[in-house]
């Protein structure tokens, strides 16, 4: 029988839980051993540790402190792993845990995390997502009904301390060049809110006060936020560590290339049932790799058809930017929003199912100076209803009534 390595209460508090943590730091004490060959589970809370509740009201994504992201579970020693190998993991199974079958998307208030296109949704919402089996639907986002493409947001290896010092420096020196900016740059360590796994006294205050924060990806993966990391994917990790220290967290039932909802995809606790295939002895060093690489899962949501939206390097004040794909991919999602909203969706409900269904984004062109491309496939078959172009004109689905949460600004 497979072994569950780690397991989460989800009525308790993950901070009492020392299989998890929310920082990276070399010297977070691993919780487990695994060797190649072996196959185990790991119970993982929701990115937040299930501070954002199954209700009615955005007030939990406005008011959510976010230097307590992300929750991990590891860190996992792998017997025989040494810095410079490469670990092969496969996901063999991802999913919900029993009792659990919900999950949350939501925007961030601007004033706390913000987001995409915060610009625009600049006040918390939330949506809540119901999941049957391999389906999904929001009683706040009618019409529309997907198979998730589940995966993890967040896993990676631990790093050793000249790459975490590195990563400190980099962000610090981009705070630096706009300290009072709202939202912040980067997210420099905080200790009050650290959870540093099994770490103690003296050694645990030190760690906290330079262990640096999960929100972005970085060298070693972390929380890339990569939709087509999906259950039969196998990745393969650098190793910085002796015994490599995986850790992994942030599960999502389903998002749309880029999480540009941010708080986040569809946002779950769950199970992860991972394989360690093998280590490539000195792999890092063998196959120049820097960032991890992975190989895609056999199977996938079968959606065939798309409407696909261009964006082009212009914002909406008409300002020409320079073969800026952030831009781009802002205007393609902004027309696919403004197309949506025809039907009868809220811009909200729009911005949301771009950010929660098998939504793909494509850098399609990237040296056609001034403008860059940016393209957005929106699956056609997730809607309850033909949302083609025809001569007759849109028809106005939707019907009023419902609509996502929204919490305004304290
Ligand atoms: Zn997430």
């Amino acid at each position: 029988m497979t072994e569950t390595l780690i397991k989460v209460d989800l009525n308790g508090s993950p901070l009492t839980n020392d299989m998890v943590h929310n920082r990276w730091h070399p010297d977070i004490p691993m919780v487990a051993k695994v060797k190649p060959g072996d196959d185990f589970i790991l119970e993982c809370y929701d990115w937040t540790g299930g501070f954002i509740k199954n209700n009615d009201s955005a007030d939990d994504v406005r008011d959510v402190d976010l230097t307590t992201v992300h929750y991990l579970s590891g860190p996992i020693e792998v017997e025989g792993a040494e810095p410079g190998d490469l670990l092969v993991v496969d996901f063999l199974d991802i999913g919900v845990l029993p009792g659990n079958e919900w999950g949350f998307n939501g925007f961030f208030s601007k004033q706390n995390g913000g987001g995409f296109l915060t610009d625009y949704f600049p006040q918390a919402q939330k949506s809540i997502w119901d999941i049957k089996g391999m389906f999904t639907s929001s009683r706040h986002i009618p019409g529309v009904n997907f198979a998730g493409l589940i995966h993890p947001g967040l896993i990676g290896c631990l790093p050793d301390a000249p790459m975490l010092e590195m990563w400190n420096k980099r962000e610090k020196a981009l705070i630096a060049t706009n300290p009072t900016r709202v939202p912040g740059l980067a997210n420099p360590p905080y200790a009050p809110t650290a959870h540093m796994g099994r770490m103690t006294g003296e050694a645990r205050d030190e760690a906290a006060a330079t262990g640096a924060r999960t929100v972005p990806p970085r060298e070693h993966g972390g929380n890339c936020d990569i939709k087509d990391l999906s259950r039969g994917a196998r990745v393969y990790f650098p190793v910085y560590v002796k015994g490599a220290g995986l850790s992994v967290g942030d599960l999502h039932f389903s998002q749309g290339d880029g999480e540009i909802t941010f708080c986040g995809a569809i946002e779950m606790p769950g199970f992860i049932h991972l394989g360690i295939h093998s280590l490539i002895k000195g792999g890092m060093a063998k196959y120049g790799i820097k960032n991890p690489i992975f190989k895609p899962s056999p199977i996938k949501p079968n959606y065939q058809d798309y409407l696909i939206f261009e964006g082009i390097s212009v914002d909406d004040s008409g300002t020409q930017h320079y073969l800026d794909m952030f831009t781009a991919y802002q205007q393609a999602c902004l027309n696919a929003i403004n197309y949506l909203k025809k039907f009868g969706y809220s811009g909200a409900q729009a911005y949301s199912i771009l950010g929660t269904a098998p939504v793909q984004g494509h850098i399609s062109g990237i040296v056609d100076v001034p403008n860059a491309c940016a393209t957005l496939y929106l699956p056609t078959e997730i809607f309850e209803f033909d949302i083609n172009p025809t001569a007759a004109g849109p028809v106005q689905m939707i019907k009023g009534g419902v609509d996502m949460p929204l919490s305004p600004d304290k």
